[in-house]
């Protein structure tokens, strides 16, 4: 590692969160050389673009004597990759911000700028559960619920609005969400929902979806009727998904994906039992952790530094 730092070329790797930024640099071949995790700061409730600037030269620093030669900045919101904007990140506070502009002339280097979950979806995609196929889905499953898409070998970006599938509506009767439509599957699947979810049915307070999943392992009742809503209205939105899309491979991440096959058993299950003609993809854990949105904005970044955009030939 140390003879990697001292010659040789790193790119910076930034995943910039509303609690949290993670930084890493990180060699061509994908190696991550360096990790860190600040907490984020805001400016009269926006997360600040100065911050960003300042933890790339902290990685320039940080990487002795390599050379830093390009950025790659994963946010959450509609981004909109290939203008280098973030549309609306409302998690962030950021409204039709451009922010790859900003950030070359604060750093004098190529920058990169990918959503979050696409950006995680290009590592798993590239070096992670998802490798080897042209049709896959990486869906993380947390606070909320997206999916990174690749269609023959093709990530689906559509300007920064590709990929809601929390969005898809699998409870018409369901109650509102964040979004303002009535019934979206982060409603009945997100963590946070699960945990909600069953503290409002039990009167127990719990925090973490994981401890439902705890409960569930347990066999309480109430738990499994609420994993068990979560679990069909992941496998409707994911029958919509396999329908349209086709994968080979679904990926799933996120805080949801650490109760294992509690979850993916049964998701498994059901997902078979609803697919009729369509291909019957693969469903795996992903395998990046929280590492993922740092190695795809590293990938990005290094395609930007080479001169290769990654797109539709
Ligand atoms: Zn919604």
């Amino acid at each position: 590692m140390d003879g990697d730092l001292k010659a040789g070329q790193l790119v910076a790797a930034i995943d910039v969160g509303g609690t949290s930024i993670k930084t890493a640099l990180v060699a061509e071949d994908l190696r991550v050389v360096h990790t860190h995790r600040t907490a984020t700061r805001r400016v009269a409730g926006s997360v600040d673009v100065d911050q960003i600037a300042e933890l790339i030269e902290e990685l320039r620093s940080a990487a002795g004597t390599a050379t830093v030669c390009g950025v790659g900045v994963a946010a959450p919101g509609i981004i909109d990759e290939r203008q280098g904007v973030a549309r609306a990140a409302v998690n962030l506070g950021w409204r039709e911000l451009p922010l790859r502009a900003l950030l070359s002339e604060a750093a004098g280097m190529p920058v990169a700028l990918g959503h979050d979950v696409r950006t995680g979806g290009l590592a798993e995609f590239t070096v992670g559960a998802a490798t080897g196929v042209r049709n896959a889905m990486f869906m993380p499953i947390g606070t909320g619920i997206a999916a990174a898409v690749l269609v023959d070998d093709h990530r689906l970006d559509a300007d920064g609005y590709a990929g809601e599938i929390g969005h898809i509506v699998v409870d018409p009767q369901g109650t509102v969400c964040g979004c303002g439509t009535r019934g979206c599957l982060e409603t009945v699947a997100s963590a946070m929902h699960i945990a909600r979810r069953y503290a409002e049915i039990t009167g127990r307070p719990v925090i973490r979806a994981a401890d439902v999943a705890d409960a569930v392992r347990a066999g309480d009742p109430d738990a499994v009727a609420v994993w068990g809503r979560a679990v069909e209205g992941l496998a409707a939105a994911l029958t919509t998904a396999c329908t349209l899309f086709a994968p080979e491979i679904v990926a799933i991440g996120g805080g949801l994906a650490e109760s294992g096959d509690t979850l993916l058993a049964p998701l498994r299950e059901a997902l078979v039992g609803r697919l009729t003609f369509q291909r019957v993809p693969k469903l795996v854990p992903a395998s990046l952790g929280d590492n993922a949105g740092c190695i795809g904005s590293a990938i990005m970044a290094w395609q930007a530094v080479s001169g290769r955009a990654e797109g539709p030939a």
